[in-house]
């Protein structure tokens, strides 16, 4: 029988790695929590209309990367139902919105979420079927003031201090207002125009996104289109009065809280429903797949699945991509736990049991050893995995003195009983 395997795209996360995983999770929840986001957590699937009326029909996630199925009816009041796994969360956070009337409390609602989504990609670093994002969303009527750019700047510089406090250090913003709806329609019909004579010297992707949706030409990747690309024209010139003041008050804001930014006039972003600020963070360290997160303001969406006018701005960081950044930046020095607890002979097994406790409930981390083990092997398992050994021997139990070595100076101490947690959390 061929031996199974986690299926491509998807992978296993293991000890020492989920640490940091953990720790990136537990610092963005300390930051959301401080600037008064609370936590939502939306199902891992939803009905496939959702996506394709709040991602947009045209974008590379709903053509071509969607899991979808049909669900069949379990009971005659079932029916049959397309439903999709999530690609991404920002379409199911104002489902949600809608659907709990949350825009009827007249408050901002600030919602971030942590989670897995799923995209049929080609598979490659930092690059997955299975990713995790974590992401946040600030939206609400506009009487709570949902429209405002201090919006948009507040939750950039959040995310710079976030970036700021994970340690992630050399990130880069990127950032572009990309107008209105009607902005937006007004460009994409100077591209189309423009468009008609280069796109046939242009990928084969380009040539399709030229009729379908032009704004999407800027987003290539392809090296040879970016000369092309360079002659397109600007967004910037399409922004009505709105827009551009608009636009000047969120850059106005973030030069005033200091945080450093770059214009990027051909930044679009894959979602067909953003409007106005649109931003990405990359990294340096991360190659091809450079970017960090991604986000930008949707006021539209809402209407567009059904919902109440509810303008909003929010973002994805891709989690793995943190990951593979602080990894590369921190450059593989293993965590190593506070003690080792090596008894000597089995008989000692159950006092090393006991001691373990104590410092454990002590708020050590502590890694027991195994009394039937000769003492040279313990010193190699605990030179592995700690910072000192500490032996429990027949004498050591009596007396109430126990014998710790430290790896890092070599020094061996003898220390009380009593004293030992203390010794030990310096
Ligand atoms: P990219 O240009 O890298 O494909 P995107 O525009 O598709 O990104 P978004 O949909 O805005 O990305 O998602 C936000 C973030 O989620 C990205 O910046 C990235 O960090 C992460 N991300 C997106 N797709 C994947 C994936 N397949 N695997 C891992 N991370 C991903
Ligand atoms: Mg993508």
């Amino acid at each position: 029988m061929s031996t199974l395997k986690a299926v491509r795209g998807t992978r296993d996360l293991l000890p020492p790695e989920t640490a940091l995983w953990n720790r990136i999770e537990a610092t963005a929840r300390s930051v959301f929590a401080r600037y008064n986001f609370g936590e939502i957590r939306t199902p891992i699937f939803e009905d496939t209309g959702l996506f394709a009326r709040g991602v947009g029909e045209e974008t590379d996630i709903v053509s071509k990367e969607m899991y979808t199925w049909e669900d069949r009816a379990r009971a005659q009041s079932e029916k049959t139902q397309s439903l999709t796994l999530r690609p991404e969360n920002t379409a199911g956070v104002v489902r949600a919105y809608i659907e709990h009337k949350l825009g009827e409390t007249g408050q901002l609602q600030k919602l971030y979420y942590i989670g897995p989504q799923f995209r049929r990609e080609r598979p490659q670093k930092g690059r997955y079927r299975q990713f995790s994002q974590i992401g946040a969303e600030v939206i609400g009527p506009p009487s709570a003031g949902s429209e405002s750019p201090l919006r948009d700047a507040e939750v950039l510089e959040m995310l710079a201090t976030l970036l700021d406090e994970l340690g992630i250090t050399g990130w880069t913003l990127h950032i572009n207002s990309v107008g209105s709806a009607a902005d937006r329609a007004r460009y994409n019909e100077a591209l189309r125009a423009v468009l008609v004579s280069v796109a046939p010297r242009m990928c084969i992707d380009c040539q399709r996104r030229a009729v379908t949706n032009p704004l999407r030409v800027l987003d290539c990747k392809v090296a040879e289109d970016q000369p092309i690309i360079d002659t397109l024209p600007r967004i910037a010139d399409s922004l009505d009065e709105d827009s551009k003041t608009h636009f000047a008050a969120v850059i106005a804001a973030l030069d005033a809280a200091g945080v450093p930014y770059s214009r990027n006039s051909r930044l679009v972003r894959g979602l067909d429903y953003y409007t106005r600020t649109t931003f990405e963070f990359t990294h340096g360290g991360l190659g091809a797949q450079n970017a960090l997160l991604g986000g930008g303001r949707y006021d539209g969406l809402s209407e567009a699945i059904g919902g109440p006018k509810a303008p909003g701005i929010g973002f994805a960081m891709g989690e793995d991509r943190l990951v593979l950044t602080l990894q590369a930046l921190e450059a593989a020095t293993p965590e190593k736990v506070d003690a080792f607890i090596a008894p000597l002979g089995e008989s000692m097994n159950p006092a090393a049991l006991a001691l373990a406790r104590e410092l454990r409930r002590a708020g050590l981390t502590v890694e027991l050893g195994e009394g039937s083990f000769r003492l040279k092997k313990s010193f190699e398992a605990a030179d592995k995995t700690a910072r000192r050994i500490v032996i429990l021997g027949e004498d050591e139990l009596q007396s109430g003195i126990l014998t710790v070595k430290d790896f890092a100076t070599g020094t061996q101490t003898k220390v009380p009983r009593g004293e030992l947690a203390a010794v030990l959390t310096k």
